[in-house]
């Protein structure tokens, strides 16, 4: 039987709050290597010598240097296969329209309510 609804749009197509909230770490070993496969290390700046930061994701405000667009409106990930481990890891089924408490606390720094929440403001 067709579907007598269309599928939901991916909610994060219109957000980015994530990548302009929080700092992103992650282990040294996923930088680019001598293919160009993993993140482009132009992208990111050295904590220690085994811990590397996605750039200007420690910024006041904190904004990802790879994130495009307007938070809250249209936004994506310039680096979206090449991304870290956190941001693979980060709010798995919010595409689904499924929030965690992480992405409902970046959606409120940017005054996004939470995903599936229509009562908040
Ligand atoms: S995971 Fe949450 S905060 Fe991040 S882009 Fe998607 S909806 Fe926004
Ligand atoms: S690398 Fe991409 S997904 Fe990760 S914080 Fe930056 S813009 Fe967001």
């Amino acid at each position: 039987m067709a579907p007598t609804t269309e599928p939901k749009p991916d909610p994060c197509t219109t957000c980015g709050a994530c990548c302009a909230a929080f700092r992103v770490d992650f282990h040294v070993s996923e930088l680019e290597d001598a293919q160009g496969r993993g993140v482009p290390k132009d992208m990111t700046v050295m904590v220690t010598r085994t811990l590397v930061r996605m750039r200007d994701t420690d910024a006041a405000p904190p904004r990802c240097i790879a994130l495009r667009g307007e938070v809250g409106r249209f936004a994506y990930c310039s680096i979206y296969d090449s991304r870290p481990s956190p941001c693979h890891d980060f709010a798995p089924y919010a595409p689904l329209g499924l929030g965690d408490d992480a992405c409902t606390r970046a959606r409120a720094r940017h005054g996004l309510k939470p995903l599936g929440d229509e009562r908040s403001v």
